[in-house]
């Protein structure tokens, strides 16, 4: 659960990122970050932070903090009522990040994976992005990420944002019940 103390903590932690990054934020952004924790009370592993800039009918941007080890779970954006699933691309701009999407991989990753959590990331094809480097997920492709040991600072730019449609490998998390990317 995201309690009071989970999200001060993990704001807080996840300003000082932005700020090591030289990335500058108004005062109503520094108030409204989001952390996102899905409710598996693990946030220090499966979890990550957000600050959503732009979010229209037809674009959205946001950076998304990363500690050391942290992870967006495994998900993918459907199509709902005919429209076209969300199509991301994530551009690292601090530390490195591990990204797995759907497709044949080498057998071995980088990424680590908490014990017992295994069946919740079956993309293994690795891209490795550092700062300036940037990949497009297109839309209903399976997908998840993890920071290296640095944590990593990570723009995302995409069509429209609507997390509540989201679908997770990991059955335990509600997309109704966070905001993710
Ligand atoms: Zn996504």
């Amino acid at each position: 659960m995201l309690t009071k103390e989970v999200y001060e903590r993990c704001a807080k932690r996840a300003l000082e990122y932005l700020d090591k990054a030289g990335i500058a934020l108004t005062e109503e952004e520094k108030k409204n970050i989001q952390v996102a924790e899905y409710d598996l009370d693990c946030v220090d592993t499966i979890g990550l932070e957000l600050v959503v800039y732009v979010n229209t009918e037809k674009c959205c941007a946001k950076e998304l903090i990363l500690f050391p080890g942290q992870t967006c779970p495994e998900h993918r954006h459907p199509e709902i009522n005919g429209e076209e699933g969300k199509e991301e691309t994530f551009r690292c701009r601090y530390g490195k990040v591990y990204l797995y999407v759907e497709g044949e991989g080498k057998g071995e990753i980088s990424a680590k994976i908490s014990e017992g959590m295994e069946h919740c990331f079956t993309c293994m094809n690795e891209i490795v992005l550092y700062p300036g480097e940037q990949y497009t997920i297109y839309p209903n492709t399976l997908h998840w990420f993890q920071a290296g040991e640095e944590g990593a600072i990570v723009s995302e730019f995409s069509t429209k944002s609507r997390d509540e449609f989201d679908i997770y490998t990991d059955k335990r998390i509600n997309p109704a019940g966070k905001r993710n990317v």
